[in-house]
């Protein structure tokens, strides 16, 4: 079932809710991938009914960003959903989501400071805009978020339970390729070569775990030996290399706790991010 419509989605799930089945949403921007198919499956195995949202979200891109370019392909986002089970794709259009004259907007303080808050301002606004929009559109029952995007998942936590959103946010694990890098639809960007230097961004954050896991507690070794594994990459840029506590995603001293490393690398045009959670 294709939902282009808000009127035609609600009705349809208003059914769903009246014959008692619970609804598990998993917004994407589509061009899917196996870290998404994941999403769904968790998604499948806790809900009678599964819908994904596919809407490459013009307010989370900045100026100069790729939202022009995102890589887009709904009918075989369609069969990859329906092959794990998925009932339902919510794919509006933009203006049906901000029809002429929209002016609401989400802010969230602190936790969107730090990473990508800081290097993509306005980023998080737009996630936790069109979230809100999609959680009253579709009121599920649980919503699934990836680990891959870390303080995304603490921003949608943070709003969930401030705005006292009446559901259950999921995370689910990063999914991998078999070289350790995070899956992502922008990994289409990169060329043989970039992609070949990409594993970059997950053993360095191996090494650095290695280096907590056998006693540093230096947050500024731990980050230079982030630093230096990714500028060792001819093709990489480094944006940040950061490790913060969780879950307020604070400015460590020493290294405790449940703490964040996070990585945001450029390759050319292509921005990549990467963390690890690490239990100290
Ligand atoms: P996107 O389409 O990139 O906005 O991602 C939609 C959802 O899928 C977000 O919750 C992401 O965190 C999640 N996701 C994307 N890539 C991965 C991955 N490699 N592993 C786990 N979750 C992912």
């Amino acid at each position: 079932m294709i939902l282009k419509t808000i009127a035609e989605t609600k009705d349809y799930l208003n059914k769903a809710r009246k014959a008692g089945k619970t609804i598990g949403l998993v917004p994407t921007m589509g061009f899917l991938h196996k870290g998404h198919l994941t999403l769904m499956e968790e998604a499948r195995k806790q809900c009678d009914l599964v819908i994904v949202s596919i809407f490459v979200n013009p307010l989370q891109f900045g100026v100069g960003e790729d939202y022009e370019e995102y890589p887009r392909d709904l009918s075989k986002d369609v069969e990859l959903a329906r092959g794990v089970g998925v009932e339902a794709i919510f794919a509006p259009e933009v203006k049906e989501m901000y029809p002429k004259g929209y002016s609401t907007f989400i802010d969230l303080e602190k936790v969107t400071e730090p990473l990508c808050g800081r290097s993509r301002p306005g980023h998080f606004r737009g996630v936790a805009t069109v979230v809100t929009k999609l959680f009253n559109i579709i009121q599920p029952d649980f919503a699934y978020f990836g680990q891959k995007d870390a303080q995304q998942v603490m921003v949608i936590r943070t709003m969930a339970m401030d705005l006292n959103m009446n559901l259950e946010i999921v995370t689910v694990p990063i999914v991998r390729e078999a070289d350790g890098l995070a899956m992502s639809s922008r990994n289409v960007y990169l060329n043989p070569q970039e992609r070949q230097q990409a594993v970059v961004l997950y053993q360095s954050l191996q090494k650095a775990k290695e280096a907590v896991m056998t006693g540093e507690r230096n947050p500024e070794q731990v980050i230079n030996i982030l630093e230096e594994l990714i500028k060792g990459k001819p093709l990489a840029q480094l944006e940040y290399a950061e490790i913060l506590s969780l879950p307020n995603l604070a400015n460590l001293a020493v290294i405790q706790g449940q703490v964040l490393m996070a990585l945001a690398v450029r390759f050319g045009k292509t921005r990549l991010i990467d963390n690890l959670v690490l239990e100290v």
